[in-house]
C-alpha cells in the first residue's frame, strides 16, 4: 500500500485499528499524541451468532455538533462538565481512579462518562487532556489479575461505567491499550463471578456491561466473551420479566417499599428505582441481540408503555423521585435517570430500529434534559418536575427523596448526577447518525450536525443544516467523494401531520409519519434533501385529563415568573432556590380542535441558547383563566383539578415557552369548559 501522506497513512490505519485493535497493540510505529485527531470512520458489525441489527453505532466523532447544538455543547464545556474537577473533591485529584486515596467507586467514571466524547466533539484540547489523566491511570495500573479500577473496593458495578468510558474514548482515539486491556479484565471477571457475583447495583445493571462485551466481541471474535455475557445475564435481575407481568402500578411510600436508613436498599426498592428502570430500558433489546430470542424483542416497547401507564408524565420520562411515583405532574424525575434514558433509547434504537424510539429520544432530549439545568449548566436538579412552582429547601411529597431535591445547585439531595448528568448532549450528538445494516446511514434524530463516514470505502459528508426541533425544515447536504451508491434511511417522526421529502428540488418519495424513509440510489457530490415536517401548536392529554401544548418534539409551559435566591456559595458555582414571582394557576382554553389557532411568536436571539428564556426561537400564545382552587401544597402545585374545570376569573393571554426554558413551569394545564369557562 503508499499513502499519499503521513497523515493519510494515520487515518488508514487508525480506521483499520477499529476493526482489529488487538492485531495492531504491540507493534504501533506513531507516538498516541497523533492519533487523538484521527477519528476511526468504520462502524463494527455484530459477528455471528449475534442477532443482525438495524442501525450501528458510528465511531464516536463520526456525528460533530452544528449551529445551536455546537453552542449547547460549548455552554455545557465551560460550564460544570468543563470545571467540576477543579473543585468538587469527588472528582477532584485525589480521586480512586486517580490513584488517590479519594471517592474510588462510581463518581470518576460517571464523570467520564461525559467528559471523554464532549472533550472529542469539540476538540477541546484543555478537555481532551483532562479526560486522558483519567483514562490513562485505569490503562496503566491494571493488576496482574486483570482486575481494573482502585483497589479500595472490588465492586464490579462502577467498572461497568468504565468500561463504557473505554469503548468510546478508543472509537475516539484508536488508542491500542484499550482492548488488550479489556480482554484481560474479562477473562478474570469471567472466572470470578462465579465465586462473587453480581449484587446490589451491578446486579441490576447488569445489560449495560453486556454491552461493552458485545463491542469487545465485535472486535476480537473471542467466544469466551459471549459465555460471559451469559453469566451477567443469568446473575443479573430479570427485567423482562418485570414488564411482562408489571406488579407496580402506583406510588408506593418508604415504608412499603422496605427502605429503612442505614440499611441495604431492599429488592423491592431497587426494582422501583427511577436509574435503574431508565438504564433497563435498553436490556431486552440488548438480550434478543445476544440471544436471538424473539421473545426479547417487544421488551421495550412493553416497558415503555407500562411506565407511560403507571407512571408517564408530559417531559417523556415517567416519575420516580427516588421510586415510581405515579402520573402527577408534582412528582420528580432524576437527572441521571434522563441522561440514563436516553442513552438506553439510544442503543435500542441501534438493536430495533424502531421510529418510535427517536420520537421519544428527541422529546426527553428537548424538554426533560435542558428543563432540569440552569441556562449556563453551571447548576442542576436531582429532581425536576413538570409542574413546578418552587424550587427550596423543603419536605415535598416525594417517595423517598430529601428536601434538597428540586434545588438548582451543585450536589442537591446527592451528588450522583452531578459526576453523572454530563453524558447527556454528547451522546445524543454522538448518536443523531447511524450506520444502517444495508450498507448506509439512517437520521435517528435530528438537530444540526455533521456526519463524516466512509461507506463501500468512499468517504461521504453530511450536513444537516436546520433550527430543528423549533422548526420543521432540515437541508441535508450529502457530499461523497465521489459517486456511491447506498441507502440512506430517514426517521419520519409520527406526530408529523404532512411530511414531504425532497431530493435536489424535486418530491421523491412518499414520506408516511412513524417510519423510515428509505431513498436508495447513487448519490453524487453537491445532492441535497430537503425534508419537511411542517409543526404547529397540538394538545395531548395527561394526569387528570389535563392538557398539555406541544409543537413537534417540543412541549411548551407557563413560564412563572422567577426569583432566583443564593443559598450558599459550592466552590465556583451555588446552590439555588427559585420562588414564584407569578401567578401559576391557570386553566388554558384549549383543546385537541382549537391548538391550531393558537398563536406562534418568533424569537430573536437563539445566540443565547435555544433553551433559554432569551435565546427559545418560538413562543407560544393561548388565552386561559386562573382557578382560585388550585393552590400551593408543601412547595408544589396542589392536586391538579380534573378537566374540564370553569372560571369566573378573566380572560388573559398567556406566553408559553419552551419547557427546558423555563425553570418555574406549569406544563399541565386543566382545560376550560363549559359555559362560564368559555364566555368572557
Ligand atoms: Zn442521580
Amino acid at each position: 500500500m503508499r499513502f499519499a501522506s503521513r497523515r493519510d497513512f494515520l487515518k488508514t490505519l487508525s480506521a483499520m485499528a477499529a476493526v482489529s485493535a488487538s492485531d495492531l497493540s504491540s507493534h504501533l510505529p506513531f507516538p498516541m499524541a497523533a492519533v487523538d485527531r484521527i477519528p476511526p470512520t468504520e462502524f463494527c458489525a455484530n459477528r455471528e451468532p449475534l442477532a443482525k441489527t438495524s442501525f450501528y453505532p458510528l465511531p464516536l466523532t463520526s456525528v460533530r455538533p452544528k449551529g445551536w447544538l455546537l453552542k449547547q455543547l460549548e455552554i455545557q464545556a465551560n460550564g460544570l462538565s468543563g470545571h467540576l474537577d477543579e473543585f468538587w473533591p469527588d472528582v477532584g485529584p485525589d480521586s480512586g481512579w486517580l490513584g488517590g486515596n479519594g471517592e474510588s467507586w462510581e463518581r470518576g467514571p460517571y464523570f467520564l462518562d461525559g467528559l471523554v466524547p464532549l472533550a472529542y466533539l469539540l476538540q477541546d484540547e484543555r478537555l481532551i487532556a483532562k479526560s486522558r489523566r483519567w483514562v490513562n491511570w485505569t490503562l496503566e495500573n491494571q493488576q496482574a489479575n486483570g482486575m481494573i479500577g482502585p483497589r479500595k473496593n472490588d465492586d464490579w458495578w462502577p467498572r461497568m461505567v468504565m468500561l463504557k468510558v473505554l469503548t468510546q474514548y478508543q472509537e475516539a482515539t484508536a488508542d491500542p491499550r484499550v482492548v488488550p486491556l479489556m480482554q484481560r479484565y474479562f477473562a478474570y471477571q469471567l472466572r470470578e463471578l462465579p465465586n462473587r457475583p453480581l449484587r446490589d447495583w451491578g446486579k441490576y445493571r447488569w445489560q449495560d456491561e453486556v454491552a461493552s462485551v458485545v463491542w469487545l466481541y465485535n472486535r476480537t471474535g473471542n467466544s469466551d466473551l459471549l459465555q460471559l455475557a451469559q453469566i451477567l445475564h443469568q446473575q443479573g435481575y430479570d427485567w423482562h420479566a418485570q414488564f411482562e407481568n408489571f406488579a407496580f402500578t402506583g406510588k408506593m411510600d418508604a415504608k412499603e417499599l422496605g427502605v429503612r436508613e442505614g440499611m441495604p436498599i431492599p429488592d423491592r426498592a431497587m426494582q422501583t428505582h427511577g436509574v435503574n428502570n431508565a438504564m433497563a430500558l435498553k436490556s431486552s433489546a440488548l438480550w434478543w441481540l445476544v440471544s436471538k430470542d424473539q421473545s426479547y424483542r417487544p421488551g421495550v416497547n412493553r416497558q415503555l408503555v407500562a411506565l407511560d401507564t403507571y407512571h408517564g408524565i408530559p417531559n417523556g420520562m415517567f416519575s420516580a423521585d427516588e421510586h415510581l411515583a405515579g402520573k402527577n405532574p408534582s412528582q420528580g424525575i432524576e437527572l441521571c435517570a434522563v441522561v440514563e434514558n436516553m442513552f438506553s433509547l439510544e442503543y435500542a434504537m441501534g438493536i430495533l430500529g424502531d421510529p418510535l424510539l427517536g420520537d421519544r429520544l428527541e422529546k426527553i432530549a428537548y424538554n426533560a434534559l435542558p428543563g432540569t439545568l440552569t441556562d449556563d449548566m453551571w447548576a442542576h436538579q436531582y429532581d425536576q418536575q413538570p409542574n413546578q412552582i418552587q424550587c427550596s429547601l423543603r419536605q415535598r411529597p416525594w417517595t423517598t427523596n430529601g428536601p434538597e431535591s428540586n434545588l438548582y445547585g451543585l450536589e442537591p439531595n446527592f451528588g450522583c448526577c452531578t459526576a453523572n448528568m454530563h453524558q447527556g448532549w454528547p451522546k445524543f450528538t454522538s448518536n443523531l447518525w447511524m450506520a444502517s445494516a444495508e450498507g448506509g446511514v439512517a437520521a435517528v434524530a435530528y438537530a444540526p450536525c455533521e456526519l463524516n463516514t466512509k461507506i463501500r470505502n468512499v468517504p461521504v459528508a453530511i450536513e444537516e443544516r436546520t433550527t430543528y426541533p423549533f422548526e420543521g425544515a432540515i437541508l441535508l447536504a450529502i457530499n461523497p467523494n465521489r459517486p456511491v451508491h447506498f441507502p440512506l434511511s430517514l426517521r419520519i417522526p409520527a406526530w408529523a401531520t404532512e411530511p414531504s421529502i425532497r431530493l435536489n428540488g424535486k418530491t421523491v418519495t412518499v414520506a408516511r409519519a412513524g417510519s423510515f424513509a428509505v431513498i436508495d440510489r447513487e448519490w453524487k457530490p453537491a445532492d441535497q434533501i430537503e425534508l419537511h415536517f411542517p409543526m404547529g401548536p397540538t394538545v395531548s392529554r395527561a394526569y387528570h385529563n389535563s392538557v398539555v401544548v406541544e409543537r413537534g418534539p417540543v412541549i411548551y409551559s407557563l413560564d412563572i415568573s422567577t426569583e432566583w435566591k443564593k443559598l450558599r456559595t459550592r466552590g465556583m458555582t451555588a446552590d439555588w432556590e427559585a420562588h414564584p414571582k407569578s401567578a401559576w394557576n391557570y386553566a388554558l382554553d384549549i383543546n385537541e380542535r382549537t391548538s391550531g389557532t393558537a398563536n406562534e411568536v418568533m424569537g430573536t436571539n437563539a445566540e443565547r441558547g435555544v433553551f433559554t428564556l432569551q435565546g427559545a426561537p418560538v413562543l407560544i400564545e393561548v388565552k386561559g383563566r386562573k382557578i382560585s382552587q388550585w393552590q400551593e401544597e408543601n412547595g408544589c402545585a396542589g392536586e391538579l383539578p380534573p378537566s374540564p374545570v370553569t372560571s369566573a376569573q378573566p380572560q388573559e393571554t398567556l406566553r408559553l415557552v419552551p419547557y427546558g426554558a423555563a425553570k418555574l413551569r406549569i406544563t399541565a394545564f386543566p382545560e376550560l369548559g363549559g359555559p362560564s369557562g368559555n364566555s368572557g
